[in-house]
């Protein structure tokens, strides 16, 4: 992503951020479903998540922010900085060790009290990042995986396993974004047709082998929560995010929170049928986005074409339009034209301040470009004029942190999604630091 940096020090990327308002609502609440927190307990997380979200901040501000007794907050930060989990820092941000420090001295969260592991599984690769809880990257990787084979879901589990432990900072979670449909995090159960994986409790088989919280995210809810953190979310509370490679993908964050809809699916927007009498979609319909503007649906239309010949790739077309041929510009424009089109109505039903565009084929979005935004901009309301286009360079990274990002969000997380593993990953972290 461009611009992205990740420090200790720059309050909204942490990904503790993504506690959107709890450092209000952590303090209210006393409950996670039947579990009752002790008042202690509850200053504590709301201490945490605010430094989480604001960054460093001295004593006296958190008091008033939390709208605590100085003595209160006094007692609760000496107790995290005993622990570990909060130190005092000089006005460079660099840690400062002389003792309890003044009032008015910083205080914030040290990365190394934890970290998560993230994952991005694609069909032919697996992408993982170590990302420590100040939202600092220390390790990153990408290796050739088979999603599709009989044995998946152990090898992932396995690699995810050599992956995690090569670094002694406790393990908080591990953070998975598959390219299909989750119905909520902490559950983790899968539909994965681009892999084969059909009913899929990849939650449960993977925390059953790592005997860690797990999270399971679909991938372009992970990417947009990474880009809520680190991204367009610095500048933009409210943002749209299309995504163009194998699948076309969608992801709508409102108020700095990814919306899921009811059962996860809500971005779902790659087969909804477009043109009845289109191509025949890879899920047995005919007509729907995928099939037009997805990697198979611009290989199969540059083949009725003669563009390339029966071994050619997206790249294959992206080589011929870099020379010019028409009919390769052609693929291109009339599946940028489809997308944007039917990106135009979002805008109408969303109003977003911004519309991203990323995934892998953002790589050629040269030949994207004008006819998406034509029919984007001739479709719309005449209103949403005004929204900005950006797009984003590809990097599978990217990804992962977000599925590193929503562990270490998960115990200030007030959302049903994070569900029980909150208590889980926060009782690691006080746990591991005491
Ligand atoms: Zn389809």
């Amino acid at each position: 992503m461009h611009g992205y940096c990740f420090g200790s020090l720059a309050p909204v990327l942490t990904p503790w951020a993504t506690a959107a308002g709890c450092s209000v609502t952590v303090r209210m609440s006393t409950t996670d479903g039947n579990a009752r927190l002790p008042r202690a307990d509850t200053t504590r997380t709301a201490v945490l998540a605010l430094l989480g979200r604001r960054g460093p901040m001295s004593r006296a501000q958190m008091a008033r922010q939390l709208e605590l007794s100085p003595g209160a907050v006094g007692l609760v930060t000496k107790r995290l900085i005993d622990q570990g989990l909060v130190e005092a820092l000089d006005a460079e941000g660099a840690a400062h060790h002389s003792g309890q420090g003044r009032p008015g001295q910083l205080l914030g969260l040290v990365g190394r009290a934890g970290r998560a592991v993230g994952a991005k599984v694609a069909a032919d690769r697996l992408t993982m990042v170590d990302m420590r809880l100040d939202g600092e990257v220390v390790r990153s990787g990408i290796e050739p995986f088979d999603a599709t084979a009989p044995l998946a879901v152990a090898q992932l589990a396995s690699r995810l396993q050599a992956f995690a432990r090569q670094d002694r900072v406790p393990l908080l979670g591990v953070g998975v974004c598959v390219p299909g449909m989750v119905d909520r995090p902490d559950l983790g159960n899968v539909e994965v047709p681009a892999l084969g994986w059909s009913e899929l409790a990849l939650g449960r088989h993977l925390r059953g082998a790592l005997g860690v919280p797990i999270l399971v995210e679909n991938g372009v809810k992970a990417l947009a929560f990474a880009e809520s953190l680190y991204g367009l979310g610095r500048s933009h509370r409210t943002f749209a995010l299309v995504t163009i490679g194998r699948g076309i993908g969608f992801a709508h964050v409102a108020e700095g929170l990814v919306q899921r809809g009811t059962y996860g699916r809500a971005g779902e927007i790659g087969h909804c049928v477009v043109d009845p009498r289109g191509p025949l979609c890879w899920c047995g319909r005919t007509g729907c986005l995928e099939a037009f503007a997805g990697q198979d649906g611009l290989v199969a239309a540059a083949r009725r074409r003669g563009v390339i010949g029966p071994r050619g790739s997206v790249e294959t077309i992206a080589r011929a339009a870099a020379r010019g041929d028409a009919g390769a510009l052609a693929v291109f424009s009339d599946a940028a034209g489809r997308v944007g089109r039917f990106v135009s109505a979002t805008l109408a039903v969303l109003d977003p301040e911004v519309l991203l565009v990323a995934g892998e084929g953002s790589a050629h979005w040269r030949y994207w470009e004008p006819a998406f935004l034509s029919e984007l901009r001739s479709c719309a309301p005449d209103w949403s004029g005004t929204v900005r286009v950006e797009v984003d360079s590809w990097e599978d990274t990217s990804w992962a942190q977000g599925a590193a990002a929503i562990v270490l969000a998960t115990p200030f997380d007030q959302r049903p999604a994070a569900g029980g593993l909150r208590h889980q990953v926060l009782a690691r972290l006080v746990d591991e630091s005491a």
